[in-house]
């Protein structure tokens, strides 16, 4: 019998207890110095309890706080990540209908720069069919219950035939098959309609992220038309427009020049008829990275210099390299510190805001989520589009030796147990960090990238929060 390595502990001296998680059953609670005291006395290896004492145990061992044995623990996160890898339950897929882009962000390699929307990538009709029929195969492999399909670019909105295309076919094949279909955009939200909306609903719209970086002043000098005009305003009336139809998600990119706008910004957001349709707020930094890198015509889903291409807002799960820093990023530091900020300021706001600590392990771990790039390469996921060499597949099927290889490089990703990591407590929740930034940073995708500050911002800012709601517990 020992304490389990993924218990994490905050001391509420005010109150005179200890806020006690575990990242791994998830179990928290506030419990009295006794408690944490008594998980000491187990972990110097006491055997003798009075009944008390033994009472308590046994409820710290079926909340997963107390285990039998390190290797046991060892052996259920195995058992868990293995699962979580080979679930067949959902069939996610993130469909790049384009890398051309309809914005000008100064942060951003992609969009309306020089000629690169003249060079960029776009689905064809036909393609979307071949990803149609590549779809219609792995339903008919996994059996899943549900399907979720992320339309995402570049700007999505700007392929709309292949959007409403792939929405209609995958939604009836799933259909003929009792699969839920799921749909979700990630967008500007300069070109979003009612009408796009209307024609989705049917087929499983589910919600649409839009960006905002900041304060109106803030928004309009970070993401501009080519032309230097503003997107702000016309975002806002087009969110107006179809909140009532779609729940909403705002998502921002901040550095250390817009950070101080965002609560102004969260002020705007809350005092718009829209507000309560707003079904979460996200923000992530901009992560900076040592070196130019991507070459035109590929989609820069990684930072891809040091003047900050956003290494954040390619990542669908808010895990990893969107919402924590990187280890060569000059921000690390404000970057843990203002995420709790804002996230603190959010929350404060009354609006829906993920709390920092359930962020993963990320979509990288499973095996039946894809990103197909407009040219129906595959990817493990969106961060990795940023490089073609890093597409592990065709939905054609073509077996290419360098896309095999760059498989066989992910497969061994598939383990959650970095050596690095030892006995790190939030091995559960993380499993070693975004890949990207990994990649990124140091060339390589099997090193962790460790943001442990950002966990423990995360978990004592729970504290307080459990603290405050409730009276007490064990
Ligand atoms: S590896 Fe990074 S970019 Fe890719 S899904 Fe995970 S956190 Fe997101
Ligand atoms: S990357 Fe850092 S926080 Fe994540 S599991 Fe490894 S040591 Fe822990």
């Amino acid at each position: 019998m020992q304490p389990s390595i993924f218990n994490v502990q905050v001391p509420l001296p005010e109150r005179n207890e200890v806020f006690l998680m575990n990242t791994f059953s998830d179990a928290q609670l506030l419990a009295s110095p006794d408690v944490t005291g008594l998980l000491d006395r187990i972990k110097r290896g006491e055997q003798t309890f009075g009944a008390d004492e033994r009472e308590t145990i046994d409820s710290l061992v079926e909340n997963g706080f107390i285990v039998e044995s390190r290797d046991d623990e060892q052996q259920a996160l195995t058992t868990y990540f293995t699962a979580m890898r080979e679930d067949t339950e959902q069939l996610r897929v993130t469909l790049l209908t384009t890398l051309q882009c309809n914005f000008a962000c100064d942060y951003c390699f992609q969009g309306d720069h020089g000629d690169y929307n003249k060079f960029a990538a776009k689905m064809s009709m036909e393609q979307a069919e071949g990803v149609a029929k590549w779809i219609e195969g792995r339903l008919d492999t996994l059996h899943p219950e549900k399907f979720v399909i992320t339309f995402f670019g570049g700007e999505p909105l700007l392929n709309l035939p292949v959007m409403y295309y792939l929405a209609e076919r995958c939604y009836a094949l799933c259909q003929e098959r009792g699969v839920r279909q799921f749909a979700n955009i990630i967008t500007n939200g300069l070109l979003l309609t009612r009408e796009i909306v209307d024609r989705l609903t049917p087929y499983g719209l589910n919600g649409i992220k839009i960006t905002l970086d900041g304060d109106r002043d803030t928004h309009n000098r970070m993401r501009p038309l080519r032309g230097k005009q503003g997107t702000f305003d016309r975002i806002i009336e087009n969110i107006k427009l179809v909140a009532d139809k779609v729940p909403i998600t705002i998502g921002g990119n901040f550095d250390e020049s817009s950070v101080d706008s965002y609560p102004d910004l969260l002020d705007f957001l809350k005092e718009q008829d829209f507000a309560d349709k707003i079904s979460k707020i996200n923000f992530k930094p901009i992560i900076k990275a040592p070196a130019p890198s991507t070459p035109k015509g590929t989609i820069p889903l990684m930072a891809v210099s040091g003047e900050g291409k956003p290494l954040n807002g390619t990542c669908m799960t808010s895990a990893g390299a969107g919402s924590v820093g990187s280890s060569v990023c000059d921000s690390c530091h404000f970057v843990d510190e203002k995420m709790a900020y804002l996230r603190d300021e959010t929350r404060k706001r009354g609006f829906p805001t993920p709390d920092g600590i359930h962020m993963g392990p990320c979509e990288i771990h499973r095996l039946n989520a894809h990103t197909i790039g407009p040219d129906g390469s595959l990817y493990v996921c969106p961060g990795f589009t940023g490089d073609p060499k890093e597409s592990t597949g065709h939905i054609d099927g073509r077996q290419d030796p360098w896309r095999e290889a760059a498989a066989d490089r992910f497969e061994r990703l598939l383990s959650p147990h970095k050596e690095e990591c030892g006995d790190c407590s939030y091995i559960p929740v993380c499993g070693g960090g975004c890949s990207v930034a990994s990649h990124t940073e140091s060339g390589d995708m099997h090193a962790p990238n460790c943001h442990k500050g950002a966990f423990e911002l995360a978990v004592a800012a729970l504290a307080q929060r459990t603290a405050e709601s409730f009276e007490h517990a064990v």
